[in-house]
């Protein structure tokens, strides 16, 4: 086969277009809504959140939902309801998004990293117990790509040590493990909508728990901390000044927003599938590089993926470039691609705070130094994954050693 020349070598490129990597799908539906919201006289919190709300638990299955302004403040909302004070320590994962870290540092915590299994890119569940201190509050799995982990060894694990179970849930709307949603597992499970992710409304998120008091909690904390049986009994019974219970957070979520949320999620399944028919595409065109490695699809425990990431890993050994140069190739042949993640203990902050250092965690480094996230969102056409592909086989022939 004749190898043709990558952009970068000053070849033709691939795609005349640039292929961003998540571009969303936004129908009538949410415009229409969201113009509806605009001429209502209703900005802010009101009837749109709480129907996002409602849709949203009974979609993951879950006895509560508080709608929040991003999944990053879902995640800062969840720590501080569930207590975790200076001092105390969460486990998580250092296969994540930054603010996922950042969370638990906002309220004085340390995240305490547990390494990952490679395939799944998930925490180790058998790892989670010997990091396990005194000081250990709370454990924060993050679902990677998807894929759900490995629950029920991670909450028998929390139980024995009273330890409280926080999901990040940012890739996971559609997940389940065993059987059961992801959002109706844990204590307390958060998601987030932004740009990128399987449903967004630009910036948006929302915490869901099956636990009443807890909710109580977070609706309170999420907007400063005002009681809402106050509020009740202004409507109710004429003025009362309304009480502070706790010093809370602006973390609420507008009716424009939720207008969007509200349409997102009723396309959700019909999205999947979308995504579901170009992750098979994305298999059958990349399944004969054999300097990449595809996602897996089976695991030990029996999951619904949510697809919200086609992450390869490329092989850095059987190629004359790494991974940072093949991205830009990429670039260069007119595709957008992302890295998740760069794991988190390499990143000059945590190692700074808690002495963190490049090598503690062999498993996600090795992914870290090798992962790309090929664009996947249903707006993308088979075309545009053939192109993807046909960028990708190139590179992996041309700078092949
Ligand atoms: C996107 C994301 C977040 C943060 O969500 P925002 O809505 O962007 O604040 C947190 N954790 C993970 C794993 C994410 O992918």
């Amino acid at each position: 086969m004749k190898k043709d020349l990558p952009a970068a070598e000053g070849g033709k490129r691939t795609r005349k277009d640039f292929l961003l990597f998540a571009p969303p799908l936004i129908g009538k539906g949410e415009i229409n809504e969201v113009v509806d919201t605009l001429k209502s006289g209703w900005l802010t919190s009101g009837p749109k959140a709480e129907k996002l709300e409602s849709l949203f638990k009974k979609y993951v299955k879950s006895g509560f939902a508080v709608a929040v302004n991003s999944g990053t403040n879902a995640l800062s909302l969840a720590v501080n309801s569930a207590g975790i004070a200076p001092g105390d320590e969460v486990i998580t994962t250092p296969m994540t998004f930054s603010a996922t870290a950042n969370a638990i540092i906002h309220h004085g915590g340390k995240p305490v990293f547990v390494d990952i299994d490679v395939d799944s890119r998930n925490i180790r569940a058998d790892l989670i117990e010997r990091k396990i201190t005194e000081r250990t509050k709370a454990v924060l799995p993050v679902h990677f790509a998807g894929i759900p982990c490995d629950m029920d060894p991670i909450i028998e694990t929390a139980k024995k040590h009273g330890l409280t179970v926080i999901e990040d849930a940012a890739h996971a709307i559609e997940s389940k493990y065993r059987g059961r949603k992801i959002g109706s597992i844990g204590d307390i499970t958060c998601f987030s909508f932004y740009a990128t992710k399987n449903v967004t409304t630009g910036e948006g998120g929302m915490v869901t728990t099956n636990d009443p008091e807890m909710a109580e909690t977070l609706r309170i904390r999420s907007i400063h901390g005002i009681s809402k049986s106050a509020w009740k009994r202004y409507s109710a019974e004429g003025f009362k000044p309304y009480d502070t219970l706790y010093p809370g957070f602006k973390f609420n979520m507008t009716d424009i927003v939720a207008s969007v949320g509200i349409h997102q999620l009723k396309s959700v399944e019909k999205n999947l599938k979308k995504r579901e028919k170009l992750w098979k595409r994305y298999n059958s065109n990349l399944k004969g590089i054999d300097s990449v490695i595809l996602p897996v699809e089976k695991l030990a425990y029996p999951f619904r993926h949510g697809r919200h990431l086609y992450t390869i890993l490329i092989k850095p050994e059987m190629l004359k470039i790494d991974r940072n140069r093949f991205v830009n190739c990429l670039k260069d042949e007119g595709i957008g691609v992302g890295i998740q993640y760069t794991a988190l203990n390499t990143h000059s902050v945590y190692q700074k705070m808690f002495g963190y250092r490049t090598g503690d965690f062999p498993g996600a480094e090795f992914v870290s130094e090798r992962t790309i996230s090929l664009p996947l969102t249903p707006k993308l056409t088979v075309g545009d994954v053939d192109d993807v592909c046909e960028a990708v086989a190139k590179l992996a022939a041309y700078y092949r050693r």
